[in-house]
């Protein structure tokens, strides 16, 4: 079987949508028959995404090997519904990494090491082993950034070699470029357009198919003008604006045919037709008028929701299951340590704390989970949101006025949360936390048990502190549950609350496995409470 490549690459400027893009394409692909595998080569020169700062560079995405991904593999399975691994994304970092091992090994026997062809040796080595590992027949590729980077130069040779390896008739260039509007006359400007792709083409590539998107309707004539400039087939412009409703991207594309061109210029023949029936039904649902419930999302990195991107969208996939429209108001939690902020709390019907590190809004936090347990607000908090409504029970229902995490005081007396005892000699910070899936038993009889509806889950972690099972009797006489547990019992991955009507925590992360046809049960159970409360 030959894999067939569908590189995406971007024009002008980044965040147009082709990491959406892409994911949607991948889903009209899957829908025809073919097995379908993503791989988002990151031009940055980090290691991976693990260590770097949420606010430039959007959520940590975890996958179930544990990999710290790009926010984009989060978009792919959410759209292709497919379980990605670790060979699905890698980076300027990993394959100069891997390159200066060997040379230090003597792997090149004195050679001179360059980037033709070492460098794109390596690239075009982890491209094969992810379509070797994932045996798929079409394999998307989204190069990060936009054409003209100076780091991105590298991938794009790699993938005109590869090209000319393959062959031409197994590649397919698609190019997502962004149309500027002149605010004074409205006018759509192509020219950004017609650049980024002669910079393409100086590197011997020439895109086969144009995604160009605006904020505005695109003119016939517009895409009949890229075509001229651009040299490519007046069918291979495709026109699209801007969509209110993210799930609706496949749909667009599907209607203007785009599933079916790609097919064919790839040579290849559908095994069956698509079925768009339920991503149509999910769509009406979305647009249908429906009561709204609010929830305050109390966070340190709100001013950028990317951060927050899978919490965000498992929160739509939530309300759509309770047929109510959430409003999420973005809290910074450090705003409630300085009395600002509580009246968004206030008017919420439900009070989210996601993950987080570092001490920076922790108390704020902490103030958040105390409010929503003493108040009876539905709560959820997802693994840090998890480790507060801890801390806060230890502190304001045991009496243990100075309990903590160790991660932001080494030395309280009530180290509630505290490392894991094989995580204390480590020193380094990148990809050495607890990570990926992990089994969970659920206790039965508990919210947490009647949610899921099953005994046995597994959900992906990405932390380094737990539970103190030194508290845990203290904290079961106060009713607090442990109503999910490692198999052993060692480790406590969700607590809930007895007598409030939804009060949960994860060690883990829910929002990475939502999916918008499967939405997650602990974030139904949240919008079902919330709903409740809101008396809708
Ligand atoms: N900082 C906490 C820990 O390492 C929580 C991590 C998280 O929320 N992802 O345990």
């Amino acid at each position: 079987m030959t894999t067939k490549y569908l590189f995406f690459t971007g024009g002008v400027v980044s965040s147009v949508g082709k990491g959406v893009t892409a994911a949607a394409l991948g889903l009209l692909l899957k829908e025809r028959g073919f097995k379908v595998t993503v791989q988002k080569l990151d031009p940055y020169i980090n290691v991976d995404p693990g260590t770097m700062s949420p606010y430039q560079h959007g959520e940590v995405y975890v996958l179930d090997d544990g990999a710290e991904t790009d926010l984009d593999l989060g978009h792919y399975e959410r759209f292709i519904d497919n379980r990605l691994t670790r060979v699905s994304n890698f980076t300027t970092g990993q394959v100069y990494a891997e390159t200066i091992a060997k040379e230090r090994r003597g792997d090149f026997l004195g050679g001179t090491i360059q980037v033709i062809p070492h460098i794109t040796n390596e690239i075009k080595r982890r491209i094969g082993l992810a379509a070797k590992e994932t045996s798929a027949e079409i394999m998307i590729l989204e190069v990060g950034g936009t054409v003209g980077d100076i780091e991105s130069q590298p991938f794009l040779e790699a993938l005109r070699q590869l090209r000319n390896e393959v062959g031409r008739e197994n590649c397919l260039f698609v190019h997502v470029t962004w149309l500027p509007t002149i605010g004074a006359t409205g006018e759509i400007k192509t020219k950004p357009t017609q650049h980024s792709v002669a910079a393409l083409r100086s590197i011997g590539i020439s895109p086969n198919l144009i995604i160009a998107r605006a904020d505005q309707e695109i003119d016939q004539s517009l895409c009949d003008k890229i075509a001229l400039f651009c040299d490519v087939d007046k069918d291979s412009v495709i026109p699209m604006k801007t969509a209110d409703v993210l799930y609706e991207v496949p749909l667009l594309l599907e209607n203007m045919g785009v599933g079916e061109l790609v097919v064919n210029k790839l040579g290849l023949k559908a095994v069956r037709q698509p079925d768009m029936k339920p991503w149509k039904k999910l769509v009406e649902h979305v647009r249908k008028p429906k009561p709204s419930v609010k929830v305050a999302l109390v966070g340190k990195y709100v001013e950028l929701q990317d951060a927050y991107m899978s919490v965000r969208e498992a929160l739509k996939h939530a309300a759509l299951a309770n047929d109510v429209e959430v409003e999420i108001s973005w809290v910074h939690s450090a705003d409630l340590e300085k009395e600002k902020g509580w009246d968004i709390v206030k008017e919420a019907d439900a009070v989210l704390v996601p993950g987080g590190f570092g001490s920076r809004g922790i108390e704020g936090k902490v103030l958040a989970a105390r409010y929503a347990r003493e108040k009876k607000v539905p709560y959820l908090g997802l693994c840090l949101g998890m480790q507060v409504m801890c801390i806060d029970f230890a502190r304001n229902v045991l009496g243990l006025e100075e309990a903590n995490s160790s991660e932001f005081d080494r030395g309280t007396k009530y180290p509630i949360i505290d490392l894991m005892i094989d995580q204390r000699s480590i020193t380094d910070m990148g990809g050495t936390m607890r990570l990926g899936l992990y089994p969970c038993l659920l206790q039965p009889g508990t919210k947490a048990a009647a949610a899921y509806g099953v005994p046995e889950v597994e959900e992906r972690h990405r932390h380094r502190f737990e539970f103190n099972n030194a508290f845990r009797a203290d904290f079961e006489k106060h009713n607090m549950v442990f109503s999910g547990l490692s198999p052993d019992g060692r480790l406590v991955e969700i607590v809930e609350l007895a007598d409030h009507p939804y009060m949960m925590g994860s060690q883990f992360h829910p929002e990475f496995l939502s999916r918008p046809m499967n939405p997650h049960p602990l974030f139904v159970g949240l919008l079902k409470a919330a709903k409740e409360r809101a008396g809708k």
